[in-house]
Formats: structure tokens, sequence, C-alpha cells
């Protein structure tokens, strides 16, 4: 099994301060601003860039969480099917401009869930989206509006994402099956 190191501790750090700039720029400050982290990893690395939106900008910004769990379908082998299992949002998603985040973006099928259930829930004025890594391979049209870092891979390639948060050394790592 062949592993790469891609990002080290300090390239996630500048990518997440490079995001949380280019959230500020673009939504003019962060007045009506809002993060929703993805479990698991969504939800860390939306603390880290809330956090360095209150360095730039003095301003909490709202966060929350949903729980999506990617499921095979095996019945019809159409891939995967996405499933909300929770969400933890204690704030009026209505007239916000809600950034998303998550680890890494793939297929985009775990996105178009999370837009579902964010819709549902009122009418944001945007939904934007953050992501540490994006492999490609979309299934749908969706994109990442900041993204800490591109990462072509082959279907074959996994990305591993370690947090200090769950105890580990923050690192992203190239992995082939
Ligand atoms: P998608 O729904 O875009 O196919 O996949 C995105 C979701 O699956 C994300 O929540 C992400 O955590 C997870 N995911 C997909 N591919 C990878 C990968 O290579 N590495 C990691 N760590 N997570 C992945
Ligand atoms: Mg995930």
């Amino acid at each position: 099994v062949k592993k790469t190191s891609i990002m080290d501790a300090d390239g996630i750090r500048r990518a997440l301060i490079r995001i949380a700039h280019e959230i500020t720029e673009k939504n003019r400050g962060v007045e009506n601003v809002a993060l929703v982290g993805i479990r698991t990893r969504g939800v860390p690395l939306a603390a880290r860039i809330a956090e360095e939106i209150q360095k730039i900008e003095n301003v909490a910004v709202p966060t929350g969480s949903l729980d999506i769990t990617l499921y095979r379908d095996d019945l019809t082998t159409m891939g995967y099917n996405p499933v909300i299992h929770g969400t933890e949002i204690d704030f009026d998603v209505t007239g916000k401009h809600i950034v998303l985040v998550d680890d890494v973006l793939y297929t985009g099928r775990t996105i178009r869930a999370a837009l579902d259930a964010l819709i549902d829930m009122g009418r944001p004025k945007s939904i934007q989206l953050a992501v540490l890594i994006d492999r490609g391979h979309r299934e749908l049209p969706i994109r990442a509006d900041y993204a800490g870092k591109n990462v072509p891979t082959s279907r074959r390639e996994t990305i591993e994402v370690a947090l200090q948060e769950e105890g580990k050394t923050d690192e992203v790592i190239l992995g082939e099956i």
C-alpha cells in the first residue's frame, strides 16, 4: 500500500486561514454568515475556520452540524445513497449565507443531501461550500467555493484526513487501495 503525504499540519493551518479570509472577502464581512460542518470531520474543520474568522473580523459566526452517512445501494447498484441522521442547527437559516464545510468532496452526493436538509429548514440567502480536499470524480453539478487543495485522484485512491481533534497529528495522506 503506497502512501504519500500531501498536506502537513502547517499546510492545513494555512489553507484554513486562507479559506477564512476568502469567506469574509466573498461575503463582504461575515454579517449573516454561518458555518455548517458535515460530520464527522467537517465539524472540527468548521470550528477551526470559525476561530480564524473570529481573529480576522472579531465576530463569532454561528456554527452547526449535519450528520449524513453514505450507504451503498446494493439493490440497484446505483452507487451511494446519503441518509440524514441528524441536524444540530440552533439558528434560523433564513436570510443566512450558509457555508457548508466538509473534509473531502468526491461525487457530490453528500453535499446534495446537505442542500436538501438546509432548504427544508428555511430559505438561506445563499449556500456555499468549503472543503479541505477536492478529489474530483463529481457525479452531480456541485463544486466547492473554497478548497484547501485540489487533488486529482483515481477512483482506487483514497484521501486520509487525520486531525488533532481525533487524537492524531494533522495530516492529509493520499493512499492507494
Ligand atoms: P461524496 O458524497 O462527495 O461522494 O463524498 C463525500 C463524503 O464522503 C465526505 O463527507 C467525505 O468525508 C467522504 N469521502 C469521500 N471520499 C473520501 C476520501 O477519499 N477520503 C475521506 N477522508 N473521505 C472521503
Ligand atoms: Mg465525511
